[in-house]
């Protein structure tokens, strides 16, 4: 036995922890499922104790950046702030940098004989929606808000961390630690979203993890809780596509619509026609959801006809052939329908995300690990979801990718509820407690520990 694991013992023995039999483990990357046998248990309760000793930072950090969100690639301050955070954990590998970067932190295991290398990922932008809330750590800045948890996922991510530096004698490996910036949008001008940037900023790469983990919050499921997609199934989370719809007219005097042309009619009755896209070309068996959000006129008031109308909306579909279809026929039937009516129109289309399929075996080992963790009876199965998640491109590099749900809500009391991306969205500050200590547990299990 060396000194580290006789003083980790040491400290967990004063602290009244009963000490469960050491085992000496099989690496993790690449290896077989992970069972009670080969899992080193002094390493779950050593989390398990962490996760709840930081609870209270977790739950502080968490609001903080609730109360100051920014916007996808917009997110100085909050990179700054989690850079300070890290060193101030005593973290020495802290990067931060221009576009895309976000923070990379990297801790190495001191435990002899584990060479892999894994990565947890957590995103970091808020979105353009005014909080309606009245909590004491609501948003503080008009039509900005954390509304998809992303705060949750940084701060937790924050603290395990803490607790993977603190115990970093206690196990072997490397682990990067990626807070992303720009997960719910493209960047403007390099039409890219955070992941593809960080991808592009070799921010995964020298060295180059074998797998890297993912959460989101869900509402949906109780805080105590989380959700992993079947095994094998292929798109668990939708390909996003957003495009932008332009039908133009001449605008004129709304008294005499005649000698102008109008082109909102036209306009709403092309939002109407793509639903039958949906409803009668799409096979019912590959689910496809086509939503138009934003319908802005151009140039007209309530006695004036507008000159134009643009529209912008979002394409959710799981096969990349019948999207490209899809985005065919949208084309074709938009410009029917505005010459049909002495209008024209334009079609643009961009891809936020492909759909996100889990790594068969990491998201086995994944699973059966988190059990060991949070209780058999914690770990559900998470259904299929038309959300998109840009996580998805780290499986196009070669990663393996492990995403899973993880329970914010209180469903049996009515509360924590509101929906991902409205403006009463919150977590239960119980969801936290537990959620470090799962990440750096997942991590260092894959690792072989
Ligand atoms: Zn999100």
């Amino acid at each position: 036995m060396n000194n580290s694991r006789r003083k980790a013992i040491k400290r967990l023995t004063l602290a009244g922890i009963a000490m469960p039999a050491l085992s000496l483990l099989p690496t993790r990357v690449g290896g077989e499922n992970p069972s009670p046998s080969n899992t080193n248990e002094m390493l779950k309760t050593l989390f398990l104790e962490r996760s709840k000793a930081v609870f209270p930072e977790t739950k502080n950090n968490r609001e903080y950046l609730h109360r100051h969100p920014e916007l996808s690639h917009e997110e100085h301050d909050t990179v700054r702030w989690l850079a300070d955070k890290l060193r101030s954990y005593g973290l020495t590998e802290v990067q931060t940098g221009e576009l895309g970067v976000g923070v990379l932190a990297i801790i190495q295991g001191k435990k002899p004989g584990k060479s892999g290398v894994v990565a947890l990922r957590a995103d970091i932008d808020a979105l353009k929606i005014d909080e309606a809330s009245n909590v004491p750590y609501c948003s503080e800045i008009n039509d900005k808000m954390h509304a998809c948890g992303h705060d949750y996922h940084s701060s937790c991510l924050l603290s395990a961390a803490k607790i993977l530096h603190d115990t970093r004698s206690e196990w072997g490996g490397v682990i990067k630690l990626l807070f992303q910036r720009g997960e719910e949008a493209a960047h403007p001008v390099l039409k890219k979203n955070g992941a593809v940037l960080a991808l592009e900023h070799g921010l995964l790469a020298d060295p180059k993890p074998t797998a890297i983990f993912g959460q989101h919050v869900s509402p949906e499921l109780p805080f105590g809780t989380v959700g992993f997609f079947r095994t094998g199934e292929i798109g668990s989370m939708a390909a996003c596509d957003t495009f932008w719809l332009t039908v133009s007219g001449t605008g004129g005097h709304g008294a005499r619509p005649h000698r102008g042309i109008d082109p909102v009619p036209v306009a709403a009755q092309i939002v109407l026609a793509l639903q039958t896209i949906v409803s009668r070309r799409t096979d019912p068996n590959s689910p496809c959801v086509l939503s138009v959000g934003e319908f802005i006129t151009v140039g007209g008031s309530a006695n004036v006809l507008a000159k134009k109308v643009n529209m912008r909306g979002t394409l959710r579909t799981f096969d990349p052939e019948f999207k490209t279809r899809i985005l065919k026929e949208i084309k074709t039937m938009i410009e029917a329908i505005a010459a049909a009516n002495h209008t024209t129109a334009s079609f643009d289309s961009l891809q936020n995300t492909i759909a996100l399929t889990n790594d068969p075996a990491l998201n086995d080992r994944t699973r059966a690990a988190a059990k060991l963790f949070l209780g058999e009876e914690n770990v559900q199965e998470a259904e299929r979801r038309t959300g998109g998640e840009d996580f998805c491109y780290y499986a196009t590099a070669g990663l393996a990718t492990c995403f899973w749900r993880i329970g914010t809500g209180d469903p049996k009391n009515g509360q924590y509820t509101s929906d991902l991306h409205t403006d009463t969205f919150d977590v239960h500050p119980e969801s936290m407690r537990l959620a470090p200590g799962l990440l750096a547990w997942l991590a260092v299990c894959e690792l072989g520990n």
